[in-house]
């Protein structure tokens, strides 16, 4: 049977790609789905929150400096000292030391109006003056109406430390200034705070000042960097260069930009205090590897789904093809060869035993008096004989012989291999074995012919010749076999 045969596979590609595109297709946008609303969630609540938490602990650092410097400014020890003319100066530097010790400032210091002496904890360090860069801080301190200002400068007693100086105005009794005095913090304390971001969160938090300068921590990736290998500037950054100018002027915003092949997530904000702009950010691709894990395992799961379906639908098809070819071939009842089956088969034998020089013999059965069988005991009783005779028939032939249902109670049966004087007793056999399937009332007879194929001989000549054997045989008192002259 030729049913199907060249559309099974290609039904069974067009399943398996509408499948494979079906199951691709809602991954992917599955996938598309939950990175953006992923990337969202962290632009949007996440950096803005860790943003909001660096930002709230600087402001908590900073109160306790503050409180400090503004002690020492309305310190009476310390207004009376300079009113009385600063007259011993080692005072003045042990008082110093005594509240960076107490308070565990980085530097502690006065600066008298009236001497212009810097006084720092361990000695008087220097003079200052309008004209030297530097000292400004102190005349912008002198001229401004804020009791005090937060600056963050580099530090000349601490070899150029990166401090965060509280500059405190400190007045006379009657609100004249005397000076200013305060502490200055390191902020190397930011930049381990920086590291723990980096390490508990995965965020990198840094600091930029006005200019672009990083002055605390470093981008994502960077941290690791030798001092002299990191960058000093954002707009030398591959990918912030090109945000740089607008995220140096928000309050707050925020970006996403491209370095070192990945995608990065920026918040910035405005820390007024330190006039700096804090920068958190994360890398989207560390946030994905969770939903790229699942996608995976999703692929895996929708290919082994596609897989199964392949192979149910591959095994039904062929269970319902080989019904197909079964039904198409064989007789319902008896399960032996229907007549249009046997016509194919037969001419191949044919092929075979000319080429192989070996002779044929073809076999009509025909079972007696059926009719009054069937009108005496109903159609079923004679179903169940024929069913019967079939099992007997079966039983007297060889694998390589063919055996067709060719009527109603009609065999026809191609024996390979077999002459006429090796057919008779075959046939005889048969006859008996029809004779012993029933017993009593239902107990039925054959009347057989047999003919051997002559050279040459065609199918249709061949069973005439069977059938005159079996018409002989009928006449000469049934249950027999005869073979054709
Ligand atoms: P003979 O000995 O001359 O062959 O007599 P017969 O009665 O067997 O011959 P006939 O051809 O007159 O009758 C054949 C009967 O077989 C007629 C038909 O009703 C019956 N028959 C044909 N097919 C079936 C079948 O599938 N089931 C049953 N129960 N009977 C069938
Ligand atoms: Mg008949
Ligand atoms: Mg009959």
């Amino acid at each position: 049977m030729r049913t199907g045969i060249g559309e099974r596979p290609r039904l069974i590609a067009l399943i398996g790609l509408l499948l494979v595109l079906g199951f691709a297709g809602t991954s992917f946008f599955g996938f598309m789905a939950s990175r953006q609303a992923l990337s969202a969630s962290i632009s949007e609540n996440e950096l803005p929150v860790t943003s909001d938490t660096v930002y709230s602990e600087i402001q908590r650092d900073l109160v306790r400096p503050i409180f400090i410097s503004s002690m020492m400014a309305s310190d009476t020890f310390l207004r009376d000292w300079i009113l009385a003319g600063e007259r011993t100066p080692d005072n003045m530097v042990k008082y110093l030391r005594e509240v960076l010790v107490k308070y565990g400032a980085f530097t502690s210091f006065l600066v008298s109006d009236r001497s212009r002496l810097y006084y720092q904890s361990d000695r008087v360090l220097k003079s200052v003056s309008e004209a030297e860069p530097r000292d400004a801080w102190y005349f912008r301190v002198r001229a401004m109406s804020a009791p005090y200002e937060i600056n963050v400068d580099r530090d000349l007693a601490h070899a150029d430390a990166l401090t965060v100086f509280i500059n405190y105005r400190v007045l006379d009794y009657k609100g004249g200034f005397l000076g200013a005095a305060g502490i200055g913090i390191n902020v190397s304390a930011i930049g381990s705070m920086t590291a723990d971001y980096r390490q508990k969160f995965g965020r990198s938090v840094y600091f930029v000042d006005k200019s672009g300068m990083i002055v605390a921590g470093m981008p994502g990736g960077m941290a690791s960097l030798p001092p002299s290998a990191a960058p000093a500037d954002i707009r030398s950054i591959e990918g912030l260069s090109g945000i740089a100018g607008r995220a140096l002027s928000t309050e707050r915003g925020s970006f996403q930009y491209r370095r070192a092949g990945k995608k990065w997530l920026l918040n910035v904000r405005s820390v007024e205090e330190l006039g700096w702009k804090l920068f958190v950010e994360k890398d989207e691709g560390s946030a994905l590897a969770g939903i790229s894990e699942a996608l995976g395992l999703n692929l895996a799961i929708c290919a082994a789904i596609t897989a199964l379906v392949l192979v149910i639908t591959s095994l039904t098809i062929n269970r319902f093809q080989s019904r197909l070819e079964r039904t198409a071939t064989t007789d319902g009842l008896t399960g032996l060869l229907n007549r249009s089956a046997l016509g194919l088969l037969a001419l191949q034998a044919f092929k075979d035993m000319k080429r192989e020089g070996r002779p044929l013999c073809l076999v009509i059965a025909d079972l007696d008096n059926f009719k009054a069988l069937n009108d005496g005991f109903g159609h079923q009783a004679g179903d169940g004989v024929l069913i019967r005779s079939t099992a007997a028939l079966r039983s007297c032939l060889r694998e390589s012989d063919l055996a067709c249902r060719w009527g109603g109670e009609e065999f026809l049966f191609i024996l390979r291999s077999c002459a006429q004087a090796e057919a008779l007793p075959i046939a005889e056999k048969m006859r008996a074995a029809i004779a012993a399937a029933d017993s009593g009332p239902l107990r039925i007879t054959a009347s057989l012919g047999v003919a051997e194929r002559t050279s040459g001989e065609d199918f249709d000549s061949l069973v005439r010749r069977a059938d005159a054997a079996l018409y002989r045989a009928k006449g000469e008192g049934r249950d027999r076999a005869c073979a054709a002259d």
